[in-house]
């Protein structure tokens, strides 16, 4: 764990294998994202699984809406890397051929199946085979009943009492294998009805702002419902529902738990000051260009892009790695210490090798290997900080000037 970081109690809820990944009972917090393809296309939906689970989805969720996305299943749970939940709405004969497929969950949404006979069915099946479900509340199509009894609104209440009322028929027929979600797209909507559902329930739940739309904002209102969540020790399983390539949704959840330190890290956390008048380089694009760099790259460490060495060795002195830029080069620093000094068309390719090699052979063996250049790389690193500081003097900003001319034009 990272110096200095909080754990978030979680709250206790029981354990439900969805395949090989537990959710709910301490279990590492998962991410799911959804396929956008035609669950008939085995071919093209496996790829998007495949691409999923390599941006650090855990589960992945393929619609069964018609007989041909089922039989789709039966060919795509085989071949899958990670497990598949199918999507079922309206049609129970769905879930019972999803579960025929060999699926490893089904999400039901109570708003749209809603014959009591129809759900027992579903959940006997689920039963005799040992396959979970999701039960799936969305804000947007609850049960129109309870729209009317809830004066006709969607509340946390109403929301909350759909996964009831399922639980209900579930444990009718004795079955338990459940996890439940009440995703709504209106963020403080979606907060209160997990907060209530959590209160009434050891069910593991499974976070998510629905129809969150796209990025940025969509990222922004979900990492707002699904954080605010977690910070409270409530969710087992996330995802983000973007209108974007899912690819960006696994993506956000992988990042979202890592930063939360609730899952360990996969890939590069990039970090990079947001540049100041005493930068020597393009901040921006250095780092846009070191976040393509490290994109796909599985380096679970913390790497540093600093506009200036006479404050960013030592602002990023906790990172793994780091570059600040001086004089028309870049300088190295390995956990604050000055290591190498490299030009400055270099500087991301730089990041990129000795991220590997820290990540092969740790931050001791990386100091070892550059015993040889930290003299002179501290020497140089010296020198820039110091130019830096004649030339731009120790406001950079030139803040001091501005208030002065705004009191002379008082
Ligand atoms: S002082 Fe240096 S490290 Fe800090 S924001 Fe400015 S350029 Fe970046």
């Amino acid at each position: 764990m990272e110096a200095g970081a909080v754990m978030f109690p979680r709250k206790q809820t029981k354990q439900i294998m969805v395949g090989d990944v537990p959710i709910g009972g301490g279990a590492p917090i998962s991410v799911q994202s959804m396929t956008i393809t035609k669950t008939a296309d085995v071919d093209g939906t496996l790829q998007q699984i495949y691409s999923l689970a390599g941006a650090g989805a855990d589960i992945v969720r393929c619609t069964c809406n018609e007989p041909e996305a089922a039989e789709g299943l039966a060919r795509i749970v085989p071949r899958s890397p990670v497990p598949i939940v199918a999507d079922i709405h309206h049609q129970y004969l769905r879930a019972l051929e999803a579960l025929e497929a060999g699926v490893h969950c089904l999400r039901l949404n109570p708003g749209n199946i809603r014959k009591p006979e129809h759900i027992k069915a579903v959940a006997q099946e689920a039963k005799n085979r040992g396959v979970p479900i999701r039960i799936g509340v969305n804000g947007g199509s609850l049960d129109p009943e309870l729209y009317r009894k809830y004066g006709g609104r969607v509340t946390p209440e109403a929301m909350v009492e759909s996964a009831l009322q399922e639980i209900a028929y579930f444990h009718e027929v004795d079955f338990d294998l459940i996890k439940i979600s009440v995703k709504a797209s209106n963020v403080p909507l979606m907060i209160e009805a997990y907060r209530q559902l959590s209160e009434v329930t050891d069910y593991p739940l499974h976070l998510g702002v629905t129809e969150a739309g796209p990025p940025p904002a969509g990222i922004v209102k979900a990492t707002a419902g699904i954080a605010t969540l977690l910070a409270e020790g409530i969710g087992d399983t996330i995802r983000y529902s973007l209108t974007s390539d899912p690819v960006d949704e696994a993506r956000m959840g992988r990042v979202l738990l890592e930063s939360f330190g609730l899952r360990e890290r996969k890939n590069v956390d990039l970090i990079a000051c947001p540049s100041c008048g005493r930068a020597e380089i393009d901040v921006y694009a250095v780092a846009q260009e070191a976040q393509d760099a490290f994109a796909d790259r599985e380096l679970p460490l913390q790497v540093a892009v600093m506009g200036c060495v006479v404050n960013g060795p030592g602002e990023a002195r906790d990172a793994d790695l780091g570059i600040a830029a001086g004089n028309k080069r870049g300088h190295l620093f390995i956990k604050g210490t000055n290591v190498a000094v490299v030009p400055e068309d270099e500087m991301v390719s730089t990041l990129v090798e000795w991220a590997e090699f820290i990540t092969e052979h740790g931050t001791d063996a990386a100091l070892e290997r550059a015993k040889s250049t930290r003299d002179a790389a501290r020497k140089a690193a010296d020198e820039d900080r110091r130019r830096n500081l004649r030339e731009l003097g120790e406001d950079a900003n030139a803040s001091e000037q501005v208030v002065e001319l705004m009191r002379k034009n008082r």
